[in-house]
């Protein structure tokens, strides 16, 4: 084998961790064997068998796993089930707390160094790495193992499995989107380059020698998968994606602003389509598209080739005017589209063009009408809590959402956070930001810095938490959809639930 991709955990068992696969799907396009563990697969479903003999546990993985389009309650009392499940953990190891999406440490999940000594002493990880990888590399023996850290509820688990390896004498790259955030917009790079021994931040352009970077997504092919265990999904969701970068480009809280754009071939996804095993094909996946946001003109492109493949898909688009195309949008329907997960944001205009979001919420509201009559689920992402943000601006978001809840499937409610490293950052005078020092641990990694605004007494995301609580979802109708958007499982399932008028 040429290359062994990990995931170590955890991640949600619902789909492939997105990097992972694509990494795994890109150099299989390019030829090479590679093959691709989902360690946290595995852990949750270590977890699951210890505790098999709790009443409805079993009932409830089943359900999850093999139903093909979710009704919203049953599938909230089965994730609330394996999520009771899974707080069991805290009882085998005291200090860790285990969600069906995070794994926290009795320590600072942003200090490397504390996780680290952590580890020294008490090492969840090792009876997991023990029982799945020496079977996996004796089998393979692959040429290079690729580690891949996306997220920081992989971090204590990617700092273990490196020791392990190392321990062992084999040799790994860590890579993924956590390290190349940390390394282009984040602070503490240096740390985990103390506590990784060989960090690739490249996206893939080291590996592949002579493919210009970025472009080695533009051949893709479903990968050897080695793990026997099966996603907590009615149908397999497949994570791609045909960009990197996003072709707007503009908002001012933007961390990946000055990263280029640049769109993948759309043969990659043929091919990809073309390699999909056929007990795969049975279960009827669906691929979840994981670019920032998809232009209409991309996903015109798209439209035939999921047509041709009887595809079922979902992704991130901006609903901007081009999109609210009402004949369009049946079309993309038509063409298999289930879901969109549109970033509304706000219901402000004021607001939205202070920091130059290039969206209209008049547009918004036309397009989630426009995509809920063509039976498309939609997935409404809310941003509050920007700076300076006012209460009449808030409440523009309140009566948008409720003057729209028909066409509204899911909502997502962020509260914001000022990424290290953006336009705001250089502006932070002109949009009356004072920026904090964290008085956490200096030996710490860091995405996002603490603020305040000079002209409210009060913290911008105080004050969007409490309006979240008391007034947004004191409307019944926002209420139910709040609840109908599953904590756990999220995007995944989604796109699977079973919506009176949506596809
Ligand atoms: S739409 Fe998203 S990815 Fe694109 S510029 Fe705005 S915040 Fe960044």
């Amino acid at each position: 084998m040429d290359f062994l991709v990990l995931s170590p955990p955890v991640c949600p068992p619902s789909e492939p961790p997105s990097g992972a696969f694509i990494l795994a799907s890109a150099l299989c396009g390019h030829g090479y064997d590679t093959g691709f563990l989902d360690l946290s697969l595995e852990f949750y479903h270590r977890i699951l068998t210890q505790h098999s003999t709790t009443p409805g546990v079993l009932r409830s993985v089943d359900y999850l796993s093999g139903t093909p389009q979710y009704d919203p309650m049953t599938h909230r009392s089965a994730a609330g089930t394996l999520h009771r499940a899974f707080k069991g953990y805290s009882k085998s190891h005291p200090g860790w707390t285990l969600t069906a999406m995070d794994l926290t440490p009795p320590a600072p999940v942003h200090q490397p160094s504390g996780l680290l000594r952590l580890l020294l002493t008490d090492d969840p990880f090792l009876p997991l790495w023990n029982a799945t990888l020496p079977s996996v590399l004796s089998r393979y023996r692959p040429r290079r193992i690729l580690i891949s850290v996306a997220y920081l509820s992989q971090l204590t688990a990617a700092i273990s499995l490196a020791r392990f390896l190392e321990r062992h004498g084999i040799e790994y790259i860590a890579g993924g989107s956590l390290l190349r955030s940390l390394h282009a917009t984040g602070k503490g790079f240096n740390l985990l380059e103390r506590t990784f021994h060989n960090i690739d931040v490249s996206n893939g352009a080291n590996l592949l020698p002579g493919i210009e970077a970025g472009h080695f997504l533009d051949k893709l092919a479903y990968p050897q998968i080695l793990s026997q265990q099966s996603y907590l999904s009615g149908r397999p969701i497949l994570p791609l994606t045909l960009s990197i970068g996003c072709y707007w480009s503009g908002c001012l809280f933007c961390p990946d602003k000055d990263m280029k754009y640049i769109q993948m071939k759309t043969t990659g996804l043929e091919q990809f389509m073309a390699s999909i095993p056929q007990h795969v094909l049975q279960q009827r996946p669906v691929i979840h598209f994981l670019d920032s946001a998809m232009p209409k003109n991309r996903l015109r492109a798209v439209m035939p080739i999921a047509k041709h493949f009887g595809l079922h898909f979902y992704g991130f688009a901006r609903p901007e005017k081009r999109f609210a195309d009402h004949s369009f949008l049946r079309e993309l329907a038509r063409s298999g589209c289930v879901m969109l997960q549109l970033g509304v944001e706000g219901g402000n205009d004021a607001l939205l063009s202070r920091f130059n979001k290039g969206i209209h919420p008049d547009d918004a509201k036309n397009v989630l009408t426009g995509a809920a009559e063509a039976g498309i689920r939609t997935y409404v992402y809310l941003l509050f809590g920007l700076p300076g943000e006012t209460v009449s601006e808030r409440e523009d978001t309140r009566r948008l959402i409720s003057e729209t809840i028909d066409a509204v499937d899911f909502l997502n409610l962020s509260i914001f956070n000022l990424p290290r490293h953006c336009d705001l950052i250089h502006r932070a005078k002109e949009f009356n930001i004072i920026l904090n020092k964290y008085d956490a641990l200096a030996d710490a990694i860091e995405l996002y810095r603490p603020f305040k605004t000079t002209n409210s007494s009060e913290s911008p995301r105080r004050a969007a938490r409490e309006f979240i609580t008391n007034r947004f979802t004191s409307d019944d109708r926002i209420r139910q959809a709040v609840l109908r958007t599953p904590k756990w499982f999220r995007a995944a399932h989604l796109a699977l639930m079973n919506i009176s008028g949506r596809n």
